[in-house]
């Protein structure tokens, strides 16, 4: 099966009907550039910088940080890589946090929160990026945007440093796109505000979904009810999807849901045209592309997404099976 996959990795991501899907990978560390090759992917839809902090028992310098993001870009050469920026608190905790321990830490201090109540850290990580860059194509986005003012303090700090490097001799990047992922389920109704200002939205999944279906991503006692083929999740992801289109901002899912066949389908039957995922799901999801008739597909999962009967569960599942993946 590995080797079957193996094969894939020089095919087109494209259905049999002939619709082009960009499958990226999700990374964090050095390591995991070697997957990039091994799977053909389109390039790097996530990588998570946090990770160089939580394997760390001191914060990394300036010079690592810079060190490790000039080494991705190399890495991934013409392709596209997307930074998401610290993304701390919750269940990624710094070693030698000393925060205090809150009842309900995936909502409380973390992430672009924490960031912008840290702005020396966070500083330090935009102008590793902007060095990292080096007058090429830089490419980042904030996570667990919840308001747009969140979004807009974030992108200013960029900009500022992007003027404080430019001031010190050093290039500004070639291209710059500044994205803010999706996990808040209020951010999905404030798009209009930053519409406009915004170059992409990444729906992280992971963190949506927990939100969304009120289940501790951690817990696994509560797996069940993070089901994702329900019709709740996917009313949602089709409303997000919509909006995005409305207001001309790209979209792309890079939560691990992207990286399970079935899952994967019911996103691109929702019009979801870019997924990111861990390495491991990019030759089963190729796999499943490849096989799939989607104009077959996509109304009749549509209709099943808005018919007020049935179990929509058993509904995909026997589309899905129609469509022998
Ligand atoms: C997510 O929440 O879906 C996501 C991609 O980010 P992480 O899993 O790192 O929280
Ligand atoms: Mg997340």
């Amino acid at each position: 099966r590995q080797a079957a996959f193996q094969a894939l990795r020089e095919q087109p991501s494209r259905t049999r009907d002939g619709t082009d899907i960009s499958l990226m990978l999700n990374a964090g560390l050095a390591i995991d550039l070697d997957s990039m090759a091994k799977t053909g992917a389109d390039g790097i839809g996530l990588f998570r910088t946090e990770f160089q902090f939580l394997v760390s028992d001191t914060l990394p310098r300036i010079d690592a940080q810079i060190a490790l993001y000039r080494s991705v870009l190399d890495f991934a050469g013409s392709k596209p890589v997307h930074f998401r920026t610290l993304d701390l608190g919750g269940d990624k905790l710094l070693p030698n946090a000393s925060a205090d321990l809150e009842e309900n830490p995936a909502l409380g201090w973390r992430s672009i929160r924490f960031a912008l109540d840290r702005p020396g850290l966070f500083r330090r990580q935009l102008r590793a990026l902007v060095r990292a860059a080096d007058g090429g194509p830089l490419s980042v986005m904030f996570p667990m945007v919840t308001i747009a003012e969140e979004f807009f303090e974030a992108k200013a700090l960029l900009m500022d440093e992007i003027e404080w490097s430019r001031a010190r001799g050093h290039p500004e990047p070639s291209e710059l796109r500044v994205g803010a992922m999706l996990e808040a389920p209020a951010f999905a109704y404030g798009l209009d505000d930053v519409a406009g200002e915004v170059d992409f939205i990444s729906v992280g999944t992971n963190d949506l979904l927990q939100f969304f279906n009120a289940a501790d991503r951690m817990v696994p006692s509560v797996a069940e009810r993070y089901d994702v083929v329900s019709r709740p999740v996917m009313r949602f992801l089709e409303f997000i999807r919509n909006e995005c289109e409305r207001l001309d901002i790209p979209v792309s899912v890079c939560g691990e849901v992207a990286s399970r066949p079935v899952e994967a389908l019911c996103l691109i039957g929702l019009g979801y045209r870019k997924l990111s995922m861990p390495a491991a799901g990019i030759g089963p999801v190729k796999r499943m592309l490849r096989s799939v008739d989607l104009s077959a597909f996509e109304p009749r999962f549509r209709e099943a997404l808005h018919a007020s009967n049935g179990t929509f569960r058993n509904e995909v599942l026997a589309l899905t099976a129609l469509q022998e993946i």
